[in-house]
């Protein structure tokens, strides 16, 4: 099924299986609509794939393998110099699907690409990265070196909100590092993930070294649970991540989770105000809030609590639209059921006695009556124990708290369970070293409100945000998707050798 919707200009689609190199329809019964958020308008339907399917997907990268495995490094890393030159030459055509399955602004989606393709660039380093250790003459004629080898068929299982981005997290570094892949993308907006998935086959990826399966709770289960799956990265919420992270643990497999967030900025009186104010407003409300380094928290410190009547004035100036009209800065939720929940948040920190300094929920968006639109909203005077601190909320919506010092601040984050990003404004070096020094939160911006890592770093988010000690892309996830074999090997001269039976543990 494929048509051109008059009203987005996108392809529809019914989302394919790809088992062993073949995209094929799912023989399922259950389906469900990908639904355009800022319209209602249905781009088309997913699957949730049978267990035979899901079986065969496995058994597909299983058999590509042993010979995946073997293919030298530099045609693997070849097929991802042709995969980052497809993905920028389709980037447009992309975007639009992005945005109009997720709801995202156009030039936001370019970015969502954008910062995957900057994974599949990475990827081509490979040569670099996948490279042994080697000592000399450890002792007599004996050398130790280690192999860093593909460890087999990996799972990667993605969430909705950079449907782009983070399936080129995982699939690219595990498949150039030698391994087979089986990606399970959201069901909410697969269709750019798919658009993605068709440009690797093209740029070479050998059938059944890239496979795809759609689902839900039952298909991830499978995937987890599986005899011939090796390794699983996650990527989602909190109480998935942490269900997946011991599933697939508990039946010996490689696992990490990248998980939920609160993601704190805190604001010194000295920071640079138009900088800051701009920052707070952009990672606070761009992508609607639904960044899992999005900004859901500002911690205002001393004299800068006087600052809030601006950023309320800043917000306030934020175009709400529809993510393909043009100068629309903050696009609807993703769903309905996020629409909901976010609103059922708001709800609960009025009752809690927050101060709702500016209130995004009855915005009303011109031609899009039926869109799952919030505006930008705004809490002052939250405390630690209510709900709208203590919960991700997902959404257009910043808390501020305010306190006395730069110490009472880093205290108040270090007890906050998340750990995925936070940031410091200041114009001070010492307050910035103190800050990144005693701050324990795995991801530390400077004047930067979103410090995601480039790709030759890693994403390093950190305790409630994270299970499992290697995060995703650079030098990292190159560890995650290989085991090192150690080999310790003696060439010696028939001649020259002759050491006798020894059974004491070699003093060297
Ligand atoms: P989600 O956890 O609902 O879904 C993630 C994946 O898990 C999807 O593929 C989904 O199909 C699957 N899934 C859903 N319910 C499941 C269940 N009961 N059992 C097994 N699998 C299930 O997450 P989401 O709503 O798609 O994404 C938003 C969340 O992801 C937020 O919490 C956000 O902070 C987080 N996130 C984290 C990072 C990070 O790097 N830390 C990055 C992006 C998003």
């Amino acid at each position: 099924m494929n048509a051109v919707t008059q009203e987005s200009n996108v392809v529809m689609n019914t989302a394919k299986l790809l088992i062993d190199g073949e995209f094929v329809e799912s023989a399922t019964s259950e389906w469900r609509d990908i639904v355009n958020p800022a319209t209602q308008e249905v781009l088309g339907r997913v699957p949730f794939a049978t267990a035979g399917e899901v079986d065969a997907a496995i058994r597909s990268a299983h058999a590509a393998f042993a010979t995946w495995k073997n293919t030298p490094i530099g045609a693997r890393m070849r097929i991802m110099l042709k995969y980052q030159a497809l993905i920028r030459e389709h980037m447009p055509r992309i975007a639009r699907t992005l945005s109009a399955e997720q709801g995202k602004t156009l030039p936001d989606a370019e970015g969502d690409i954008f910062r995957g393709l900057e994974v599949v660039e990475h990827a081509c380093s490979i040569g670099m990265l996948q490279q042994g250790e080697f000592a000399e003459n450890v002792a007599g004629s004996v050398d130790t070196y280690t192999l860093r080898q593909p460890i087999g068929v990996c799972v990667g299982i993605t969430p909705f909100n950079f449907p782009a981005m983070i399936p080129l997290w995982m699939f690219p570094m595990a498949i150039v590092c030698g391994n087979t892949f089986v990606l399970k993308p959201s069901e909410q907006d697969p269709l750019s993930t798919m658009q993605l998935v068709e440009l690797a086959l093209e740029a070479g990826v050998p059938a059944g070294v890239l496979n795809v399966v759609h689902g839900g709770k039952e298909v991830v289960d499978a995937l987890c649970t599986h005899e011939l799956v090796k390794a699983v990265s996650f990527v989602g919420s909190t109480a998935v991540g942490t269900h997946v992270y011991r599933l697939a643990s508990e039946h010996g497999k490689r696992v990490q989770s990248m998980m939920g967030a609160k993601n704190h900025a805190v604001v010194l009186p000295d920071a640079n105000r138009e900088h800051t104010l701009n920052a707070l407003a952009g990672a606070g409300f761009g992508a609607a809030g639904q960044r899992c380094m999005a900004t859901s928290v500002v911690v205002l410190v001393g004299a800068s609590q006087q600052w809030l009547p601006e950023l309320v004035e800043k917000a306030k100036t934020l175009k709400v639209n529809a993510g393909n009209e043009p100068g629309t800065d903050v696009g609807p939720v993703v769903s309905r059921a996020a629409r909901a929940r976010v609103l059922g948040l708001i709800e609960a920190g009025v009752k809690e006695g927050a101060t709702l300094a500016l209130d995004g929920r009855e915005v009303k968006v011109h031609d899009y009556e039926k869109g799952n639109f919030i505006g930008p909203t705004i809490f002052a005077d939250v405390t630690t124990e209510m709900e709208i601190y203590r919960t991700e909320i997902f959404g257009p919506v910043l808390v501020v708290l305010s306190v006395a010092t730069l110490d009472d601040a880093i205290e108040l984050v270090n007890r906050n369970p998340f750990g995925n990003g936070v940031g410091l404004f200041t114009q001070s070096g010492a307050a910035a070293r103190k800050f990144q020094s005693e701050i324990d939160v795995g991801q530390v911006g400077i004047n930067i409100p979103i410090p995601v890592p480039v790709p030759f770093f890693s994403f390093t988010g950190s305790r409630g945000s994270k299970l499992g000690d290697l995060g995703p892309y650079g030098k990292q996830v190159v560890q995650f998707y290989t085991q090192t074999k150690t080999v310790t090997a003696r060439w010696f001269d028939d001649a020259t050798v002759n050491d006798g039976v020894n059974t004491t543990i070699n003093l060297r």
